[in-house]
């Protein structure tokens, strides 16, 4: 069988992967990750939480009904009932509403527990009133929890706990003999224990599939050399910020990077030592951005595209510099470079404003001759394309390409 990665330790850092690594497996992740993982467990088992729900909405108000009918006037059956009724309607709406992905777990967790316990209590004063094969109701009422109703395994457990102290309240309350308190906590014991065992062994596969389905999601975002985003995430990414940004009237920056002299780091150092720089240079590039929406990613072989969003010619200007300044200051020792004694980078900046009728194309072209500027005019340095540059479509080395239609920003 193939491995999904080659071991835990090659495996990029992020929060999935600290999870997958902790050992012994963690019963609750760090709070983002945690948050995440019951958002989608939720949502996967959202159609048997409505099933779950409604049937038993339906079945308490039946029972409830039969109730009312038979004109009981037990105290049990006046206090208990209407509570179970009221928390299963509660639960069946929120199963059934927008909000359930937000609201249906934190009431689901003090709901459940609660209608639980008072079902074990009308349970037990039903078997003390004489009807005796009701018994065999109560671990029925521990597999819900476990499985139907979307708790998580820890809410699930407390629920069985709680039922079965509420078993043994009501068997006090209601005087029953002890040989049938005996059976009915035994059953409920039993259930809980082999219940939990097998609910504890499903959460703990949902959740080391969870961890496994974000990262493969990951690492097919990835490069693998250098961790940053891959080609086909910017192919993918930048038509639809174009789309966003035209739509919102706002402006973005590309940033095509080009490590200079790279051929003859190589040729000197060995391609070994070229990947370790290559890896130290991403890095670099991506400590100078911070923002969710930006993008940096291995445009191919020792280039990089960098993507800003709502950037102007000046911050973009700042921003590529830094990154400049940053891969300089690592210091690597390049003594076949023909622009300085350690291992620098050119950066071509296109700073445009989308329009619907234009597309990416035009605007990468742009920031690939601002590139192909700085490395004319002697590498290590940034090139923004200058106001006029677009006025003539085509203008420039990419004159015998077609050019996409795009409005420039303004500074
Ligand atoms: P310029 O300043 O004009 O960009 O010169 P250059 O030598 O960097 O440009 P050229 O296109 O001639 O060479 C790019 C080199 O990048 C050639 C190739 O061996 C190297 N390269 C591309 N991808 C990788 C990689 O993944 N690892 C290593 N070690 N080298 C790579
Ligand atoms: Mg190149
Ligand atoms: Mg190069």
């Amino acid at each position: 069988m193939i491995a999904l990665w080659p071991s835990l330790e090659a495996l990029p850092n992020s929060h999935y992967a600290a999870e997958l690594r902790k050992q012994p497996e963690s019963a609750r992740f760090a709070a983002p990750v945690e948050a995440e993982y019951r958002r989608s467990n939720l949502r996967e088992s959202r159609a048997l939480v409505r099933l779950t729900c409604t049937l038993a909405l339906l079945l308490i108000g039946l029972q409830a009904g039969e109730e009312v009918l038979a004109g009981s006037h037990a105290v049990a059956s006046l206090i208990v009932f209407p509570v179970i009724l009221f928390s299963s309607a509660v639960l069946a709406w929120l199963a059934w509403s927008g909000g359930f992905e937000r609201h249906y777990l934190p009431w689901a967790e003090v709901l459940v527990p609660l209608r639980n316990c008072l079902v074990c209590v009308q349970v037990i004063h039903v078997v003390a009133v004489g009807e005796i094969a009701n018994l065999m109701l109560l671990p029925m009422l521990l597999i819900g929890p476990f499985y139907f109703l979307g708790l998580q395994y820890r809410t699930a457990l407390a629920t069985a706990v709680l039922s079965v102290a509420s078993m043994v309240g009501a068997a006090v309350m209601f005087h029953l003999p002890p040989a049938m308190a005996l059976r009915g906590g035994a059953l409920l014991i039993v259930s809980a224990v082999t219940l939990g065992f097998a609910a504890w062994q499903v959460e703990k596969r949902s959740r080391r599939s969870f961890l496994e389905t974000r990262i493969v999601a990951e690492l097919a975002q990835q490069d693998v050399l250098t961790w940053a985003k891959n080609r086909r995430v910017f192919d993918e990414y930048l038509p639809q910020l174009w789309r966003q940004a035209a739509s919102g009237a706002r402006s973005l920056a590309i940033l095509v990077i080009d490590v200079d002299h790279f051929k003859g780091y190589n040729d000197r150092y060995g391609h070994q030592a070229g990947d370790v720089a290559l890896r130290q240079v991403a890095l670099a590039i991506q400590r100078q951005v911070h923002r969710a929406l930006d993008l940096v990613a291995r445009y191919g072989g020792e280039e990089f595209a960098v993507i800003l969003c709502d950037a102007d010619c000046c911050s973009a200007r700042f921003a590529a510099e830094r990154m400049r300044r940053a891969v300089e200051e690592l210091a690597i020792e390049h003594r076949e470079s023909l622009s300085g004694a350690v291992l620098t980078i050119s950066v071509g900046v296109a700073v445009v404003a989308p329009t619907a009728a234009g597309n990416a194309c035009g605007a990468l072209r742009l920031a690939d001759e601002a590139l192909y500027r700085a490395k004319a005019k002697g590498r290590n340095r940034v090139e923004v394309m200058d106001e006029g540059a677009h006025q003539v479509p085509g203008m420039g080395v990419f004159a015998n390409e077609p050019f996409a239609p795009f409005r420039r920003a303004r500074d």
